[in-house]
C-alpha cells in the first residue's frame, strides 16, 4: 500500500535578498544525501510528492514544532542542536507508542538573515538524530517567514506483542499498577540552568548536554511493547504534569514517592535541595514514564535491571483534590508547587 506526502517548493513565498529558496533545497538535500536513506524508499526527494512502501500493521504519525523565541533561542544554541532537538522531540513521541521511526517530513521558515550555512548545520543535527535512532528524511517545505520555525513530522511502525502490533497509550493505566520511568529526570532542566546561570565544570556540562542533546528511547518503547506493558507516555512536560496526563485520560489517581524519583546526580550537586522541585516540573527529559502490573515488573525488573525506576502506583480515582500526589519516605503527602508548563504559557 503505497503512502503518498506532499513535499517541496513553493516559488512564490521566495523574497529576494534571502537565500534563494532552491540554492536553500539542494544545499539541504546534499545533507541529506550525505546521511543514511530512509527504507523503503521509492520517490525520494525531488518530486512533487515522497511515496515509500509499507507493510501491514500498525503505523503511527507524529508533529512537533520548535519556533525561535518561543522553544528556543537562536543567539543560545547552536543550529545543529537546535535540528537535534527537533529531531528527538518527534523521535520521543515515537518511542512513547512503542513504536519504531520510519519516514520523516521537515519543513522550515526561515527568516532573511539566515543564511544556507545555518541551515546546512540544522539539517546536520536533524540527520545526526535520524541516523542514530531512525526514521530518515524524505521530504518537506522551504518557506520565509519573519521567525525562525522548523516543523518535523515522523511517521512509525508499532512494535509486536505476541505476534500482534501494539501501541502504548495513555488511557491504559489501572488501579493498582506500579509507575516506573526510564533513565533519570530533570537533567534538561538543570541544563537550561547551568546556561542561564552561567554555571561551569563537568557536572553544569553534562546538564547542558541534557538540555541540547536529548536521548529518545526508541528501544525501550519497543522493549515495553514485546514484554506486555500498554500503558506510557513521554516526559516532554515535566514528570507531574506528564502523569496528570495519564491519570486524566485513564480516569485513575497517583501516588509518587519523592525519594524514589530518579534525579541525576549533577542536578542535585549544581542545585541542592532545589533539585527534585525542578526535577518534577521540569520536562524535555524525553525519557518514558510507564505503569505496570506488579508481577510484569518483577519480571521486567529481572530483564532489565538499571534501565528504569519505580516510582510510585496508580490508584483509584480521587473524588476531589489533585490527580497526582507525592508522598514522602514516611507516607506522608507533600505539597507539590510548581506541577510544570504548558507549551502555550511563558518560559
Ligand atoms: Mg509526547
Amino acid at each position: 500500500m503505497p503512502i503518498i506526502a506532499r513535499m517541496t517548493s513553493s516559488p512564490q513565498q521566495q523574497d529576494s535578498g534571502r537565500p534563494g529558496e532552491f540554492e536553500l533545497i539542494a544545499a539541504l538535500k546534499r545533507v541529506i544525501d550525505d546521511s543514511p536513506p530512509a527504507s523503503e524508499v521509492i520517490v525520494g526527494i525531488g518530486d512533487d510528492a515522497a511515496a515509500v512502501s509499507v507493510e501491514s500493521g500498525i503505523h503511527v504519525m507524529t508533529t512537533d514544532t520548535m519556533v525561535d523565541g518561543v522553544h528556543f533561542l537562536r543567539e543560545r544554541a547552536s543550529w545543529s542542536d537546535v535540528g537535534w532537538k527537533s529531531a528527538v522531540s518527534n523521535l520521543s513521541d515515537i518511542a512513547a507508542m512503542g513504536a519504531a521511526p520510519l519516514h520523516t517530513l521537515v519543513t522550515i521558515g526561515v527568516p532573511a538573515d539566515v543564511a544556507v550555512t545555518d541551515m546546512e548545520e540544522m539539517y546536520r543535527g536533524l540527520t545526526g538524530a535520524f541516523a542514530e535512532f531512525g526514521g530518515g528524511i524524505v521530504g518537506g517545505d522551504v518557506v520565509s517567514s519573519s521567525v525562525f520555525f522548523v516543523t518535523v513530522a515522523l511517521t512509525g511502525r508499532a512494535a509486536e506483542e505476541d505476534g500482534s502490533p501494539v501501541v502504548l497509550r495513555r488511557d491504559a493505566a489501572e488501579a493498582g499498577d506500579l509507575i516506573a520511568v526510564t533513565g533519570t529526570i530533570g537533567g534538561s532542566v538543570g541544563g537550561l540552568s547551568a546556561v542561564l546561570d552561567g554555571l561551569e565544570g563537568a557536572d553544569a556540562e553534562a546538564l547542558k548536554q541534557a538540555h541540547y542533546r536529548p536521548v529518545p528511547r526508541i528501544a525501550e518503547g519497543q522493549m515495553l511493547v514485546e514484554n506486555g506493558v500498554h500503558c506510557a507516555m513521554d516526559v516532554s512536560d515535566g514528570l507531574v504534569a506528564d502523569l496528570e496526563k495519564i491519570c486524566a485520560a485513564s480516569e485513575v489517581g497517583a501516588v509518587i514517592k519523592a525519594s524514589d524519583v530518579p534525579v541525576p546526580e549533577e542536578l542535585t550537586s549544581q542545585f541542592g535541595e532545589e533539585a527534585l522541585p525542578m526535577a518534577l516540573s521540569g520536562g524535555e527529559d524525553y525519557e518514558l514514564l510507564f505503569t505496570l502490573p506488579f508481577d510484569l515488573m518483577d519480571r521486567l525488573f529481572a530483564r532489565h535491571r538499571g534501565m528504569f525506576t519505580h516510582i510510585g502506583h496508580i490508584t483509584d480515582e480521587p473524588d476531589e483534590g489533585d490527580r497526582v500526589v507525592m508522598v514522602d519516605s514516611d507516607g506522608v503527602e507533600m505539597d507539590l508547587q510548581s506541577r510544570g508548563w504548558d507549551h502555550l504559557g511563558a518560559r
